[in-house]
């Protein structure tokens, strides 16, 4: 497996997270990118001008140097480029809580975009940066987090983290944001990381815990006598 150590993992926030309500892995308003040159070496490979061992991960990607203080509130579309890769890895962890992701006979629970990330029909694989959830925060998040078109629940017990989502640069064109470069292209030299993505195999749709959890957020209670892992 590839990238599932990066660089300066925060201990895991499973307990404050829950606590305090909010979302393991989006950005907070005082947080973001520092200022850093993107330079290239002899080899064509980028690396930052002043480079500092924190950069790479443990496969030696670059990624995404970021500062600030987890204060100012939350943006809540946004993911933040140690502690999205922290829950992504090995295994998924909750994108809420980063405790432990719900599961069930047919799965590990996520909970994605209907609009940009619903295939057509199921079992299929699909390709995300979405870490899955627990079913307090999955009702959490139907509640309290917008998405045009609503959400879908899919479930799926293989995963395999494929590759990155960065910035692609090179020497004679300009730099290319938001680009989903896999592990065997030969761009993870010419990319800085922010993400890491995963590939969910023949996961099928479950309408069935989305009901429950859009039931039980109406409610606005926990849900009760949920299975899976003790919380
Ligand atoms: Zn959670």
């Amino acid at each position: 497996m590839y990238g599932l150590a990066v660089p300066g993992t925060p201990a895991p926030a499973a307990d404050e997270a829950r606590a305090e309500r909010r979302l393991y892995i989006a950005p907070y308003r005082d947080e973001a990118p520092s200022d850093v040159e993107v330079v290239f070496d002899a080899d064509g490979r980028v690396r930052y001008a002043d480079e500092q061992p924190g950069d790479r991960c443990v496969d030696g990607w670059l990624w995404e140097r970021w500062e600030g203080t987890q204060t100012g509130g939350q943006l809540w579309a946004g993911h933040h480029p140690v502690r999205q890769p922290d829950v992504i890895g090995h295994p998924p962890r909750c994108g809420g809580c980063a405790g432990e992701a719900h599961r069930d006979e047919r799965g590990m629970l996520w909970l994605l975009h209907a609009t940009t990330e619903a295939p057509s029909a199921y079992p299929c694989d699909i390709t995300t940066v979405t870490p899955p959830m627990c079913l307090d925060c999955a009702c959490w998040s139907l509640r309290s987090c917008r998405a045009d078109g609503g959400f879908i629940a899919v479930r799926t017990r293989d995963v395999d983290v494929i590759g990155v989502r960065g910035t692609v640069y090179s020497p004679t064109q300009p730099p290319q944001v938001d680009t989903l470069v896999l592990f065997h292209d030969s761009r993870m030299h010419q990319v800085v990381a922010n993400r890491l993505v995963i590939r969910l195999h023949d996961a099928v749709l479950d309408e069935t815990t989305l009901s429950r959890l859009r039931a039980d957020g109406h409610r606005g209670r926990a849900l009760e006598g949920a299975a899976g892992p003790p919380r």
